[in-house]
């Protein structure tokens, strides 16, 4: 089983590091970097560092395809998030009063 997957910027093949170079002297290349499969990286909430092996690779992936990724997940309306403002009086370290706005959110599915 392949324990990695090959970095999708679309220029990683393009820099210039010494860890990209393959190839014996006379036909030597730039290659794409691995981007090894770790516990780290292929969990849930870091999905994009399982693709990309720099935050360089990633921008220039989402500046060359940004709007194939909007064309798949369009947004033709705005969201909305339900809210309670509420206004707390407090005093600072020197006693003196002030008011502390809060935003509180407010769960309208849940009961
Ligand atoms: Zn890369």
């Amino acid at each position: 089983m392949s324990n990695f997957v090959w970095c999708h910027g679309p220029s990683c093949h393009k820099s210039h590091t010494q860890d990209r170079i393959r190839g014996v002297k006379g036909s030597k290349v730039l290659r794409t970097r691995k981007v090894a499969q770790t516990t780290w990286n292929t969990a849930e909430h870091m999905s994009m560092y399982s693709y990309f092996c720099s935050n360089r690779c990633y921008n220039n992936f989402a500046n060359t395809y940004v709007r194939e990724i909007i064309a798949l997940h369009p947004r033709t309306e705005a969201l909305e998030t339900s809210i309670d403002v509420v206004k707390e009086q407090a005093t600072d370290y020197f006693g003196h009063p002030y008011t502390n706005t809060k935003i509180i959110a407010v769960d309208n599915n849940g009961g």
